[in-house]
């Protein structure tokens, strides 16, 4: 048998051949890009029943093998001279290990899933995890279960359609942070859309930045704190419930650790992403016109507006310092005004490095 030529799509009775087809490998197959290529290998994999990890991957050459110790499957692909395209240069196709368990192939990872099924939710955005899971049985004979099928089409909406983050930009008033601001763009979008209107207006959750608590001290409008959380746990996620917890309790304990040994490096009174976010608000090259009215308040002008920034009680009439509880660019340009300020007095509490060590303790 040759080896080197292809894999042969060895049907055990359920899949369509043009199925097979579409996913066999050979030597001299082009590909877009090295993720298209490596989707290419994933999806053969599924569908022959074997385990195979990225080996190598660069700008030049991606090498995948199987993950069965001893076997001596081995593919090889290098950058066309376009500089996109790849192409097998190298297959030794016959595996000589056992295979894995097909309904649970780890290749099946959310992003190859994604990938597969973007055509379905590009014409069905709304396709149920329940119908994907039924196609990807009768395609790949893979039976998933329902929150990674959930999380893959989240994933392949967003390539299709943009991050919840890129759509709240078409909702103006989801950044305001003054209600008097979120006023004025509800009103506008109440004269493009009634319908959208009463939409927004009937959410019960908190979605725009105006409405928000002055004394949390969070900014954001995004889950993407528990997205992260959750993609960070996903491997466990998968396990029965007292593995789960005890995986979960397991990253915790190293995480904190981590974080403890990480914090006794930081110098200053504040956290890094906050001594960060200081200096750049601090080194903006904005104009501003400062009309002092007592030593604590002033009135700043910029080239679009005019605000009521008053130091003592970290208060702009901008809404960003009450909301985020950091200065914003209209209370930086009034301290800046002074020499040698202590920045971190201006910066709540909650952003302290201290407070940070406290938690970890
Ligand atoms: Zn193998
Ligand atoms: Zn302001």
């Amino acid at each position: 048998m040759n080896n080197d030529i292809i894999i042969d799509g060895f049907c055990d009775g359920g899949f369509a051949p043009q199925v097979e087809e579409k996913h066999s490998l050979s030597v001299g197959s082009r590909y877009e890009d090295s993720s298209s290529f490596k989707q290419a290998v994933r999806s053969n994999a599924i569908l022959q029943n074997f385990g195979i990890k990225i080996k190598a991957s660069d700008k030049s050459r991606v090498i995948a093998t199987c993950t069965y110790h001893g076997c001596p499957w081995r593919i090889h692909a290098s950058l066309c001279s376009d500089g996109h395209s790849f192409e097998v240069r190298n297959l030794q196709g016959s595996h000589l290990c056992p295979g894995v368990n097909r309904a649970g192939n780890k290749q099946a990872t959310a992003t190859w899933i994604a990938h597969e099924i973007k055509d379905l939710v590009k014409r069905n955005p709304d396709i149920t995890p329940k119908d994907i899971s039924n196609n990807l049985e009768t395609t790949f004979a893979l039976s998933l279960p329902y929150m990674k099928i959930w999380r893959s089409r989240e994933l392949a909406r967003e390539q299709l359609f943009g991050s919840i983050d890129e759509n709240y930009n078409w909702v103006p008033a989801a950044n305001c942070y003054t209600q008097l601001e979120f006023n004025a763009k509800i009103e506008e979008i109440y004269r493009i859309s009634p319908e959208l209107h009463s939409y927004l207006i009937s959410l019960t959750c908190k979605w725009s930045k105006a409405t928000f608590s002055k004394h949390i001290k969070n900014h954001y409008n995004t889950n993407n704190m528990a997205e992260s959380f959750n993609s960070w746990i996903e491997e466990a996620r998968n396990k029965p419930v007292v593995d789960l917890i005890d995986m979960i309790r397991g990253m915790m304990m190293e995480q904190r650790a981590q974080r403890k040994l990480h914090s006794t490096s930081w110098k200053g009174p504040l956290v890094p992403f906050i001594e960060d976010y200081i200096r750049d608000v601090t080194t903006k090259k904005e104009h501003f016109i400062i009309r002092q009215s007592t030593s604590t308040k002033a009135e700043v002008e910029g080239s679009f507006d005019r605000h009521e920034v008053d130091i003592e009680n970290h208060f702009c009439s901008c809404g960003f310092w009450q909301v985020s509880g950091l200065p914003c660019t209209h209370a930086a340009a009034f301290v800046g005004t002074n020499l040698h300020n202590l920045w971190h007095t201006y910066v709540d509490e909650h952003y302290y490095s201290y407070r940070f060590v406290i938690c970890l303790k």
